[in-house]
This record gives C-alpha cells, structure tokens and sequence, in this order.
C-alpha cells in the first residue's frame, strides 16, 4: 500500500514544530512522502537529516496549492483520507481502509478549508474529541498497518537501533558518509 500525506491550512508557517513532528511521524510509521505548503524550507532539512541518518527515502515536497494535489492524487487512483475529529469513527471503517490500495491522508493545521469534507473519500474522526494531527496521523497510520510499520527497514541508514531491555544499542555503519 502506498500512503501519502498532505497538510492542509492556514498559518501553517508558524507553526513548524507541528508540522516537523507531522513529518517525522509520516516517515517513521510508514508513509513515504508528505505534501506541505506555506512551510519553512528547514523542515524539508531536517528530514533529508533524518533520512540520512536512520535511511530510508522518505521525500517532502513543497506544493502551493493543497487543492491540485489532492484532485490529481484522486484522479490517479488514491483514496482520500481526511482526519477530523466530525468524521466517521475510526473503529468503523479501519477495515475498509486496509483494503484500498494508495490512500492520500489530509490533516488541518488551525482552520480547514470545508471543501475537504466534500472532496474527500472518508473522513474519519479518532474519536469525536479535538486533539492534535500529530495523535491523529499517527493512530491511524497504526491502525491501517496494525503496527507492520514498525518491522520495516529504513534502507542505507548510517545508524541502526538494535531494540535492548536496557540501555542503547546503535549499530553505526562507517561506510556512509
Ligand atoms: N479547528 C480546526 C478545524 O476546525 O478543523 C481543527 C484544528 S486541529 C488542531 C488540527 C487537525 O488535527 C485537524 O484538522 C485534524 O486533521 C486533526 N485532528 C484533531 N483532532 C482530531 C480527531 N479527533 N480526529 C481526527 N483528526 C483530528
């Protein structure tokens, strides 16, 4: 399954802790790249850091209008997933998002555009509560993958964990620079 993800709204600029941590979450649960606009480049730095470090490809592209991704994303065989906290409850359709084949996730920074609610696939709430994109990326990622995410490989990683009970155990391969 190929899963995609895209932040959406406004005055997403001052906000690039979240949307960093939005990246971060993407990368290490499973999806392999994130739309983002009105950003600061640094974060798409910071990413290419990480990936450099811990492997994988995970890619952030820069886009300037969230509209024409997620259409041309649904015209080219991508469900659209769209997290808010108005949605269908999560437990009553995961099992239906496992099934579908390249799924595009929409999450809102501070105000969400209401044209997501029409163009999207689903809209799914992680329960009915306000919380936070971060939480609400995260668990669904899990719950479409139900924690296979995590016994993936994150190829040409210079640093590897090795899971231990008890201190750190990193795996440092010298011949990546
Ligand atoms: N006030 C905004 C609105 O009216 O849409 C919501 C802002 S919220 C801080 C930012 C984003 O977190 C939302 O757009 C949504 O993607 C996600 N989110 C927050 N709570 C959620 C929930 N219970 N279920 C799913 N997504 C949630």
């Amino acid at each position: 399954m190929v899963i995609e993800v895209v932040r959406i709204g406004q005055r997403v600029v001052r906000d690039d802790r979240v949307t960093t941590h939005v990246a971060l979450v993407s990368r290490a649960f499973g999806a392999q790249k994130i739309f983002m606009t009105e950003v600061n480049p640094e974060i798409k730095d910071t990413l290419d850091k990480i990936n450099k470090t811990w492997g994988g490809n995970f890619r952030v592209e820069f886009i300037d209008k969230w509209k024409s991704i997620v259409k041309k994303k649904k015209a080219g065989n991508f469900k659209i997933v769209h997290l808010s906290m108005y949605g269908e409850n999560i437990n009553d359709v995961e099992d239906k998002l496992r099934n579908e084949e390249n799924l595009l996730v929409v999450v809102g920074a501070e105000k969400v555009p209401r044209e997501i609610y029409e163009l999207a696939d689903y809209n799914i709430g992680v329960g009915s509560q306000p919380h936070s994109e971060i939480s609400a990326l995260a668990i669904l990622l899990d719950r479409i993958q139900k924690g296979k995410q995590f016994e993936k490989s994150f190829p040409d990683a210079k640093r590897k964990i090795i899971p231990t009970k008890m201190g750190k155990n990193v795996q440092v391969n010298e011949t990546r620079d």
